[in-house]
């Protein structure tokens, strides 16, 4: 297959034992994209939210752009399997994992299989993705509704802060 691009957005909500704090997992798991080989061609500012109280956790979350001959389903496998190296085990949705990564945005357009669906179905609502998204590839166009990233960020920024989740994964 071709060459395409990638957005990958990548959350962690839990310690690493070597890697630290969920910041430190996120730049670990760049890095990591990076000796596997693909081709990486931007990383947005590593957001942090710490954790509030004592129960809470703290949260990072970024935005990368990368270059592969990959289809879809085979980067798919590759990011499960990295997320699983960083000790992310089978678990509730929305649960407190180490790595999340998540395909938001093909420049082949849309993809739609058993278990993968591009571009993201939640991209549009999620400030934590638009966000780091819209500060490296703010023209991107969503190829389902035809608005750029910086678009659809402005967009959500407009809704009543209630309908807003701060932060996740
Ligand atoms: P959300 O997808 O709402 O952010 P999540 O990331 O917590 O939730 P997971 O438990 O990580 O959800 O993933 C559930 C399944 O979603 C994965 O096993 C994967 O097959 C599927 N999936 C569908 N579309 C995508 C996509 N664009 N990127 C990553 N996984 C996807
Ligand atoms: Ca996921
Ligand atoms: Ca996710």
């Amino acid at each position: 297959m071709a060459v395409t691009r990638f957005a990958i957005a990548l959350g962690s909500n839990r310690r690493h034992g070597t890697h630290g704090s969920p910041a430190k997992v996120v730049r670990a798991a760049c890095c990591a994209l990076g000796a596997d080989g693909f081709r990486i061609e931007r990383i947005s500012t590593i957001r942090s939210t710490p954790a509030l109280g004592p129960a809470g956790r703290g949260f990072a979350n970024a935005v990368l752009l990368l270059s592969t001959s990959l289809a879809p389903p085979e980067l798919l496998k590759k990011l499960k399997a990295l997320e699983r190296g960083f000790g992310r085990r089978r678990g509730r949705r929305w649960g407190p994992r180490v790595l999340d990564l998540d395909i938001i945005l093909w420049s082949g357009g849309c993809w739609e299989g058993p278990g993968l669906v591009v571009p993201h179905p939640a991209l549009r609502g999620r400030r934590f993705v638009l966000e780091p998204l819209a500060e490296i590839a703010p023209g991107w166009r969503d190829p389902i509704t035809r608005l750029s990233v910086r678009q659809l960020f402005a967009r959500l920024q407009r809704r009543r802060p209630v309908d807003r989740a701060p932060h996740g994964i």
